[in-house]
């Protein structure tokens, strides 16, 4: 595992979700293809929660999602920017997918979300959407989206109980609890 996470490294990695879109468009409609990792999900959820530590480093929504590959690549990395961007849209997921760039349909369809939180009715729509087949979700105790959906749109779904992920969102939300409304619609 630690050489998993070497390797992902967060050493050799671009966890700057720019750098990846840059990479990808380098490289073309084929995907930005910018480094290979083991498809083991504890190690992809920890390119999620590197992008949630920069979310809240950054005074935003402590929420990270990384699309990853048949093959392990990871395709975009992103976090929740609703208060750095003023956005109403970039959760970690759809901020993921806006890191990865445009892909062909079959990269999406051969790729795994992964999220730190259980993903809304807005991500849940956006996986739907380029039927990504697998989401793999570092908890769900704190926020439950729409996994049941997923899951009867055929959608594999693992949830990973995650500690960090669980406290990061606790301790957000008890500090934050009108911030957390508002990117909830609530
Ligand atoms: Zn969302």
């Amino acid at each position: 595992m630690t050489r998993v996470l070497q390797t992902l490294g967060l050493t050799t990695c671009p966890t700057d979700p720019s750098s990846l879109t840059r990479a990808s468009e380098a490289s073309g409609a084929s995907g930005g293809i910018v480094c290979q990792m083991s498809m083991d999900d504890r190690a992809t959820l920890e390119v999620a929660k590197v992008q949630a530590r920069l979310g809240l480093a950054e005074g935003g929504i402590p929420i990270g999602a990384a699309l990853v590959a048949d093959d392990g690549a990871v395709l975009g990395a992103g976090h929740n920017r609703r208060v750095q961007l003023g956005s109403p849209i970039r959760h970690g997921e759809t901020d993921a997918l806006e890191a990865a760039g445009r892909l062909p349909a079959r990269v999406y369809r051969a790729s795994t979300m992964v999220t730190t939180l259980s993903p809304c009715d807005m991500c849940t729509g956006a996986i739907l959407l380029y039927e990504i087949p697998r989401v793999v979700i570092g908890e769900h105790r704190t926020f439950l989206g729409g996994e049941a959906y997923l899951r009867s749109r055929g959608v594999e779904v693992v949830v990973l109980d995650d500690a960090e992920c669980i406290w990061l969102m606790r301790d957000f939300i008890a500090a934050n609890p009108a911030l957390w409304n508002e990117d909830i619609g609530e």
